[in-house]
Formats: C-alpha cells, sequence, structure tokens
C-alpha cells in the first residue's frame, strides 16, 4: 500500500490537557485512519496506485472526477503534518530562525499568535489554520475542508487542525479557547524551524 497511517509522534496521553487522549484516539485512530483507507481504495487499480501522497494530492485538485481523492489524501497529508506541529510542553514564543522571521513579519510574537488564531476562528466550517511560505514570504493563510497549501505550491511551516472533530469532546463550540491552548502549549518550533530551512 502506498499511503500508510504513521504512530503519534507521542503517546496518546501526551498532549493532555490542552488535547484529551480521547480526542487523540478518535482524531488519529479513526478520522485519519479512515482518510489513509480511503485514499488507498481510490488509488487500487490506479495509475496513483504507487504514487507518493504529495503526487496524488496535485494530481487530483481541482479535478471534479477525483474529488474524493483530493478530500482525502489532502486529509492524510494535512494530518500527519499536524501531529508532527505538537509536542508536550511546546508553545510559546519561538527560538531559532522562525524567531527572527515572525519579528521580521509581525513585530512581535504576541501579534503573530493573535493573527494564528483568528485565522483558526474565523474559518467559517471545517478547515486548517496555517503558517506558509510563498515564496520567500511568510504568512498565516486558512483552508476550507481538506484544502492544504501542498496543492497550491505553497510550503507548508505549521497547522492547526480547527475541523469540530480536533476539539469537541475537550472544548465543545469553544473552538478559540482550544486554538489559544495549542498555539500557547503544544507547538513544536523545532518542527517549524526544520520546515522553515
Ligand atoms: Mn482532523
Amino acid at each position: 500500500m502506498a499511503v500508510t497511517l504513521p504512530d503519534l509522534p507521542y503517546s496518546k496521553e501526551a498532549l493532555a490537557p490542552v488535547i484529551s487522549a480521547k480526542t487523540l484516539e478518535f482524531h488519529h485512530g479513526k478520522h485519519h485512519k479512515t482518510y489513509v483507507e480511503t485514499t488507498n481504495k481510490l488509488i487500487a487499480g490506479t495509475d496513483m496506485e504507487n504514487a507518493d501522497l504529495e503526487t496524488i494530492i496535485k494530481k487530483s485538485v481541482g479535478d471534479q472526477a477525483k474529488t474524493g481523492l483530493f478530500n482525502n489524501s489532502a486529509q492524510v497529508w494535512n494530518h500527519t503534518f499536524f501531529w508532527n506541529c505538537m509536542k508536550p510542553n511546546g508553545g510559546g514564543a519561538p527560538n531559532g530562525p522562525i524567531a527572527d522571521k515572525i519579528k521580521e513579519v509581525w513585530g512581535d510574537y504576541r501579534k503573530f499568535a493573535e493573527e494564528l488564531k483568528n485565522a483558526g476562528v474565523t474559518q467559517f466550517g471545517s478547515g486548517w489554520a496555517w503558517l506558509v511560505l510563498d515564496g520567500r514570504d511568510c504568512k498565516i493563510t486558512k483552508t476550507a475542508n481538506a484544502d492544504t497549501p501542498v496543492a497550491h505550491n505553497l510550503k507548508p511551516l505549521l497547522t492547526i487542525d480547527v475541523w469540530e472533530h480536533a476539539y469537541y469532546l475537550d472544548y465543545q463550540n469553544r473552538r478559540a479557547d482550544f486554538l489559544a491552548a495549542v498555539i500557547e502549549k503544544l507547538i513544536n518550533w523545532d518542527f517549524v524551524n526544520a520546515n522553515f530551512k
């Protein structure tokens, strides 16, 4: 099988209380797993059977006959990336090259954090908040449903899932509180710096 479900890069309990073990159990073990299984069903026996995930995403985006494949493969990519964007005892102001870039673009970390949170809060319905590189520009964006910067030649540096399944068990409707907690307590800046290189 070309597409696989990676293990979480930490235990299911590791992100509590910001994200509970129960949420990770469903989010990784049910939602992410189903996107992987559906992607594999849709590529079986086609010319994309052995393609890598980014190729599948780029070849299916905008093709009405491949909407299901785009949605599922993009969700596989987004979730694998999202898990790596977090770690226990992460969050807060960054160090390293991304800290300098944030200072250059946003002036200070607080303004950056507010804008990232706002991108997630204002995404109407399901989607994702992102920090991306657009050429040499660093910007905050949001995407709807499964859409991903990977499909639009942008380089993702950081994401936060704002689908209700990401936070509803722990925060119910309080998406802003979920975003604030992830930003302040979980962001894996080492991973962001590695993507920024
Ligand atoms: Mn999700």
